[in-house]
């Protein structure tokens, strides 16, 4: 799979890229919000892994902004955070998020959640969109 990393922190996108490569997939790298939509844009991904603490434009912020580009309209985004007891899951998902993974990431699972998550696709929802 083609997966978009979009993480500001170099030893978390590190271990992600690690990971996902030894896994088989092809990875490309944003160290911002900005710089991961115009990645997104400029090559479609099969999926895309979404840091919510990003400097400047979080997230969330990103996530809106991902949905607002039809071409994107298929492509699942996971968001990876440790925002784990504020409510972050709902937020993630209200914000086009499709699924949701807990840092710190499991070196052991991780691609297998991954791939789990690409293959699941989109969230349906109930014709929101
Ligand atoms: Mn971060």
């Amino acid at each position: 799979m083609k997966v978009l990393v979009i993480e500001d922190n170099e030893q978390n996108l590190y271990l992600v890229r690690y990971l996902l490569e030894a896994d088989g997939h092809q990875i490309r790298e944003a160290r911002s919000g900005p710089e991961g939509i115009a990645l997104a844009s400029a090559a479609v991904p099969d999926v895309i892994l979404l840091d919510i603490q990003l400097p400047q434009m979080d997230g969330y912020a990103v996530a809106q902004a991902l949905r607002q580009n039809p071409a994107l309209d298929e492509v699942p985004i996971v968001a990876v955070t440790s925002y784990a007891m504020n409510g972050d899951r709902a937020r993630s998902l209200q914000a086009g998020c499709d699924d949701y993974l807990e840092k710190p990431i499991n070196p052991e699972t991780f691609a297998a959640q991954v791939a789990a998550a690409a293959k699941a696709g989109r969230r349906k929802h109930g014709g929101e969109r």
